[in-house]
């Protein structure tokens, strides 16, 4: 593993090794990474998926870390900060005053923080996300274990052994998946 590991750390920069999770994580977990990296975008998230499964070398994403426990992990962490918002479509009605906005799909990168994701969505005069364990956490930590997401999302793009495909919740395996982005149904703010 520690040549693999070498090898990682020629085709990806900023690679750390030994290093405790302390400074990553929500919790401040004391669990140590045998080698790290940070994600800051989408990109580098899958570039370092790709090259860890080409060496061989076990993955594990992680969030915002409010859930994870202390251990060692065995391996490349990758703290995922893939944290762009967009509105992809929108639906409303043409009325006296303009187009009256009813709801939008919205992709969401999976890094996003609730907090971030409700800051977008009271922008955009969209629905706050409120059923949340906590604001802290990100979309990818999350998809699989809050109903409330579940049930507003859309689809779901994930990596899954070298290849990126678009799914539905319900083809969702979170033991095997890296969840990148996925698309969620936002209502309209309500106006009175
Ligand atoms: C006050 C409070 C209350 C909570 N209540 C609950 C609760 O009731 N039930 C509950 O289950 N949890 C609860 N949690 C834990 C936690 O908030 C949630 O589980 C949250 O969804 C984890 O998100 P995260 O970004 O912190 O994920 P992390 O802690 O970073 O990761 C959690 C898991 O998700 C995986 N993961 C992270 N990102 C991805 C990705 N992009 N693709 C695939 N897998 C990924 C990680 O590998 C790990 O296995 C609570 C936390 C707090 C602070």
């Amino acid at each position: 593993m520690k040549d693999k590991l070498n090898l990682l750390a020629k085709s990806l920069d900023r690679i750390k090794f030994q290093e405790s999770l302390r400074y990553y994580t929500f919790t401040k977990s004391l669990v140590i990474a045998q080698s790290l990296y940070i994600a800051t975008n989408l990109k580098e998230l899958i570039k370092a998926l790709e090259i860890a499964y080409e060496l061989g070398i076990p993955t594990f994403v992680i969030g915002s870390g409010t859930k994870i426990s202390n251990q060692k992990i065995a391996g490349l962490v990758i703290k995922n900060r893939a944290r762009n918002i967009r509105i992809a479509s929108i639906k409303g009605k043409v009325g006296i005053n303009g187009i009256g906005l009813e709801e939008a799909m919205v992709e969401v990168e999976s890094g996003v923080t609730f907090e971030e994701l409700n800051k977008f969505l009271v922008t955009n005069n969209l629905e706050e996300f409120a059923y949340v364990d906590s604001l802290k956490a990100t979309i990818g930590g999350s998809i699989s274990l809050n109903p409330y997401l579940i049930d507003i999302v859309q689809q779901i793009r994930v990596w899954e052994d070298g290849e990126i495909i678009t799914i539905d919740m319900a083809n969702l395996n979170s033991l095997k998946q890296v969840i990148l982005s996925v698309v969620i149904k936002i209502k309209a703010e309500k106006t009175n």
